[in-house]
């Protein structure tokens, strides 16, 4: 899996969400980002699409408050978003999870959105293997023996 921010910076910029959270709701107060993370295994076609909130403070992200796991390509339920069982939760996650819901109620451009992402990640994927480029995770490896793996 792969950030859509390492992969396009600036357009994750003005891409990605954030969900407003005001004093009378109940969880912490502040910007919600919610972070996109693909699948971009070339073998893989699961369409699903890591979720992070993460609370933005004072110009820094903290640590994720919910992660989710949102396949764009069916339709919402309640296994679709869901938890991941192995990322990172607190408990404000399943609040978390029903705002997101709502959002994804509310805006059925973003589930749209988030396919063309996907098809974004999977081009640039796909040209990267071609050209034994370094991988855009900044981990000074070619793509092909990184990121392409995961
Ligand atoms: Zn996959
Ligand atoms: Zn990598």
């Amino acid at each position: 899996m792969n950030y859509f921010y390492e992969f396009f910076p600036k357009r994750a910029l003005q891409e990605t969400i954030v969900l407003r959270v005001e004093q009378e709701d109940p969880l912490p107060e502040g910007d919600y980002l919610l972070s996109e993370c693909y699948c971009i295994n070339v073998n893989c076609h699961c369409y699903n699409t890591i979720i992070q909130a993460q609370r933005h403070q004072q110009n820094r992200l903290e640590a994720p408050i919910a992660t989710m796991l949102y396949c764009w390509k069916k339709p919402l339920s309640k296994h679709n978003p869901f938890l991941l069982a192995d990322a990172q939760q607190t408990p404000w996650a399943e609040t978390v999870r029903n705002m997101f819901c709502e959002h994804l109620e509310s805006h059925p451009e973003y589930s749209k959105m988030l396919s063309e992402h996907y098809k974004a990640m999977r081009e640039k994927a796909r040209k990267l293997a071609k050209i034994n480029s370094v991988c855009p995770c900044s981990s000074g490896r070619k793509f092909k023996k990184c990121c392409l793996l995961r």
